[in-house]
């Protein structure tokens, strides 16, 4: 078959010894409103093959319902329990690994409502920690009482690193980028909780009963996604339906140890496999 099959070398683990996949949404089942053409079908694929997967997102702005509304509309059947985005991973790490309750958060109200639901108190005054995420409802208010706190030396935890946001009409300011602003005032910067932080695909991996040997993580970011991916020691595949491209991939240091057009090569891939 001619075009890009894959980049897979000696090292890497073979597409056929995969059972357990963190999948990217953005860029990798569906660009923004639609769906990637396959996406339906290379999820019913894992599925009626026995493999495991799981949603990844970056975006806090939306809880695991949303987004499983989200699919579901898109001909993608998924519970929210199928999801795990930054806000989620940013909540149970704020429950596992810190002390911390009461919380400043510069937040979206549904991440804030997250983080209420964990029982985790977002207060004004009395705040443990300063918790940032891509607020789509930021204000000068919330900046100004957040670098007030984090020049005081109040802990300080963001959902995501990414600069950008891409949506259908354009590139919009995230939480990496709120960050380098209250880093400029401040010097401070966060502990980032979403990709590439392995933490997070060590989240979903548990989620999923996932083990190194089998697991890989799909997505169309090399700084993110593929970055995780390496950090957390599991297989790697790219998929050129959303930002990087084979030209990225040709300069990049690290290659992916596989790399697909989209899903739907990368499922005819396990189809192959698993019919040999
Ligand atoms: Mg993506």
């Amino acid at each position: 078959m001619a075009g890009i099959e894959s980049l897979q070398d000696q090292r890497s683990v073979p597409v056929s010894e995969l059972s357990h996949f963190l999948l990217d949404m953005d860029g990798t089942v569906y660009l923004g409103p639609n769906p990637i053409e396959g996406a339906a079908r290379f999820i019913a694929y894992l599925r009626s093959s026995g493999r495991r997967y799981l949603f990844f997102t970056n975006n806090p702005t939306r809880d695991a319902d949303a987004y499983a509304r989200k699919l579901a509309d898109m001909g993608i059947p998924a519970e929210p329990g199928d999801i795990l985005t930054s806000g989620e991973a940013t909540v149970r790490y704020l429950l596992s690994e810190t002390p911390y309750r009461r919380v400043y958060a510069v937040a979206p109200p549904s991440f804030g409502e997250e983080l209420r639901r964990a029982g985790i108190e977002t207060v004004e005054t009395g705040a443990e920690a300063v918790v940032l995420a891509f607020d789509t409802t930021l204000t000068y208010a919330k900046l100004e009482r957040a670098c007030l706190l984090l020049s005081d030396g109040l802990p300080y935890i963001a959902t995501n690193p990414d600069r950008v946001c891409p949506t259908e009409y354009g590139a919009i300011p995230d939480c990496g980028a709120m960050a380098a602003l209250i880093e400029s005032a401040t010097g401070r910067t966060p502990t980032f909780i979403g990709k590439p932080n392995a933490a997070m695909a060590r989240m979903g991996m548990e989620k999923i009963g996932a083990v190194p040997g089998s697991a890989a993580m799909v997505g169309d970011r090399l700084y993110t996604d593929m970055e995780m991916a390496h950090r957390a020691g599991i297989a790697s595949v790219l998929v050129l339906s959303g930002e990087s491209t084979q030209a990225d991939v040709d300069a990049a240091e690290r290659k992916p140890d596989h790399v697909f057009p989209s899903v739907r090569e990368l499922m005819e891939a396990l189809r192959r496999s698993d019919r040999a």
